[in-house]
């Protein structure tokens, strides 16, 4: 039997056991969590800084701020969530008594990706938790030294059984998908997004897919220039642009591309002083096939600020690009890295028209005085 199969039968033995379901179980597995995020805060620092170069500052704010404050308030709701909710009674339900119990679904499946190795696995894995499930969890191999923490920390905090971690790359991921499980919890790109989707339609299993795409910014004439690239360069830059809600691309009018090239080079100075390179708060790419898709999509476009790479060591400078043609191939996908193409629109409804031509995307930038150009 294969191991991945194991680690699937090991948490379903532990589910039936019944152990997940009591509300102090729960919070005792929480409470565990919790004191595991305080206790191995360095290491678990040291592994994201060793994956993508983050600062031990940005893996607090990015990585453990949030799971504390996910684990309390799980902690607070918990006997509400759990509690049974009333129901109105029907013709057909008459002579019943009728309520909506919540009830654990069985085990799930978590997929991590690698741009927030630590908080995109721990975070589902809460839920999993408050909900009284059973999980296996699936790190990204991507970020190997994460992936491999994971797996030597979580066991000596939380039931080994209930939640078994299983490292390993897309064959491994393949032969978990081929189990059955109740739910399956994916975050990552499109393309696997399908087929995780696909296996999980084998055994009707539900999912909930976290995934990427393009996320603009539009910016109006009417509004103040030096917030946007304070905001922008912080959004776009952090993570060496591998977050999936950073702003993609920006659509403005022509007139303002150039202030905003200037404003941008005055806040990575700003932000990251004057050597990016020795900068200990500017990221890296997370490995040399990234690297390599994102400094070929700068070829034959006009770099407005940055532009330089280097290989050996991961890097690519935050990168601006002015009149970049829609059709571009950087404008076809999520970029995922510190480049911004600057795309000139003429008014709001062109901006409007530009996105709804496209794929949904994760979210959406707007900056303007002009509270009717918000609402739009
Ligand atoms: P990745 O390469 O780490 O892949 C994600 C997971 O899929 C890994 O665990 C990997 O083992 C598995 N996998 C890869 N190929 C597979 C295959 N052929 N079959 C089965 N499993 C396979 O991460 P990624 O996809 O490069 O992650 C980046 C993407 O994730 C971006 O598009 C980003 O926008 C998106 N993302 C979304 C969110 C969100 O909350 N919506 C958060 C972070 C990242």
């Amino acid at each position: 039997m294969s191991m991945e199969k194991q680690a699937v039968e090991r948490a379903r033995t532990a589910f039936l056991t019944r152990r997940s379901r009591p509300l102090e179980f729960r919070a005792q597995q929480l409470k565990a969590l919790q004191r595991m995020l305080k206790e191995r805060e360095g290491e678990i620092c040291m592994a994201i800084k060793h994956d993508l170069n983050k600062s031990q500052f940005d893996s607090a704010l990015f990585e453990l701020v949030g799971l504390e404050s996910e684990i309390q308030l799980a902690l607070e709701k918990l006997p509400e969530w759990a509690a049974p909710r009333p129901a109105e009674k029907t013709l057909l339900t008459l002579l019943d008594e009728v309520y909506v119990q919540p009830e654990p679904l069985g085990v799930v499946l978590i997929i991590g990706a690698w741009n927030y190795p630590f908080a995109l696995v721990i975070q589902p894995l809460i839920g999993a938790i408050a909900a009284g499930n059973a999980a296996v969890i699936k790190p990204s191999e991507v970020s190997k030294h994460t992936a491999r923490l994971l797996e030597e920390l979580l066991p000596q905090y939380i039931d080994r059984d209930l939640y078994p971690v299983v490292n390993g790359g897309v064959p491994e991921t393949q032969e978990l998908l081929r189990q059955r499980f109740d739910h399956i919890f994916y975050t990552g790109n499109c393309v696997v997004g399908k087929l995780v989707m696909e296996a999980a339609s084998r055994h009707l299993t539900p999912v909930t897919l976290e995934l990427g795409g393009k996320s603009p910014c539009y910016i109006d004439k009417d509004c103040d220039l030096s917030i946007v690239c304070r905001r922008i360069t912080w959004g776009k830059f952090v993570n060496c642009g591998q977050t999936c809600i950073a702003p993609d691309y920006v659509l403005c009018d022509q007139s303002i591309q150039g202030r905003l090239v200037e404003g941008i080079r005055h806040t990575l100075l700003e932000f990251y002083g004057d050597d990016l390179k020795t900068s200990p708060d500017y990221g890296r790419m997370i490995n040399q096939r990234h690297f390599k898709r994102v400094t070929a999509l700068l070829e034959g476009e006009t770099v407005a600020l940055g532009g330089e790479s280097d290989e050996a060591d991961l890097f690519i400078a935050p990168t601006v690009l002015t009149d970049v043609p829609p059709h571009s191939r950087l404008m076809q996908e999520e970029i995922f890295g510190p480049v911004l193409p600057l795309v000139s629109v003429g008014s709001v409804d062109e901006a409007i028209r530009f996105i709804n031509q496209r794929e949904k995307p994760l979210a959406l930038y707007v900056f303007s005085y002009d509270s009717k150009v918000k609402v739009e």
